[in-house]
């Protein structure tokens, strides 16, 4: 799972607290102090949260908010040195997802990234093994392509790869898909999922990403053969 959180803060000794209590949260955590390089390290690396300072050296924090803004979702807490500010912002609807003001406790700053992460991770898109699935549109993209799923597909390959590595029987994977205890067999559950392979290996030959265990159901791993 993508646990890479950008601390994006010029107050050097700041952002390595920060990245310390993350590191021991088992985050990983990634510093940049100039807002310059922001964007492009974006683009390049995905993290899976951004904490953004607002007044920075090069291109300020509301900027930078909003330029990421323009391609990309992932999770964005702003933090400003002044509580005032935080209405201000509030109204120009940057799309941030939560704001921490200064002075912070490293603490504080650890559980409200997990709460957010939370959040989005409960709806919005999973980004995993170049697969990105949007809940909102219900499209899933792989290396560049639409596989594109039935909603029950969807349903499936998103439990699936938003849990990845845990083993799911066919009976939990059934009650997940079908809520409302519908009738069906275990076969159902099995012909949808030899159709999303089917999809999978047309999209990305060779990558496998939805494995069968014997006797017990299916999970979510990456796997190039
Ligand atoms: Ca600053």
């Amino acid at each position: 799972m993508n646990n890479r959180v950008l601390i994006v803060e010029d107050e050097e000794r700041l952002a390595a607290i920060l990245a310390d209590y993350l590191r021991q949260a088992s985050f990983k955590a990634h510093c940049l102090n100039d807002g310059l390089k922001v964007v492009q390290w974006v683009r390049e690396e995905q993290p899976a949260l951004i904490l953004l300072d607002l007044m920075l050296p090069g291109k300020d924090g509301m900027q930078i908010c909003k330029e990421i803004r323009a391609f990309s979702d992932v999770p964005i807490i702003m933090i400003t040195a002044r509580v005032e500010e935080i209405d201000r912002l509030l109204g120009l609807e940057l799309g941030a997802d939560d704001y921490i003001c200064k002075p912070f406790s490293p603490r504080e700053v650890v559980a409200r990234t997990k709460a957010v992460l939370r959040r989005s991770q409960g709806q919005q898109t999973v980004q995993t093994e170049g697969l990105t699935l949007n809940e909102a549109t219900y499209r899933a993209v792989l290396d560049g392509h639409d596989l594109d799923l039935t909603a029950v597909e969807f349903k499936l390959l998103h439990y699936l790869a938003a849990n990845p590595g845990r083993l799911f029987s066919r009976p939990q994977l059934m009650e997940r898909i079908y809520p409302d205890q519908r009738i069906v067999s275990d076969r159902t559950i099995d012909s949808h999922i030899k159709k999303l392979r089917k999809k999978i290996a047309g999209a990305a030959a060779g990558q496998e990403l939805i494995h069968s265990v014997y006797g017990v159901g299916y999970k979510f791993e990456s796997c190039h053969y």
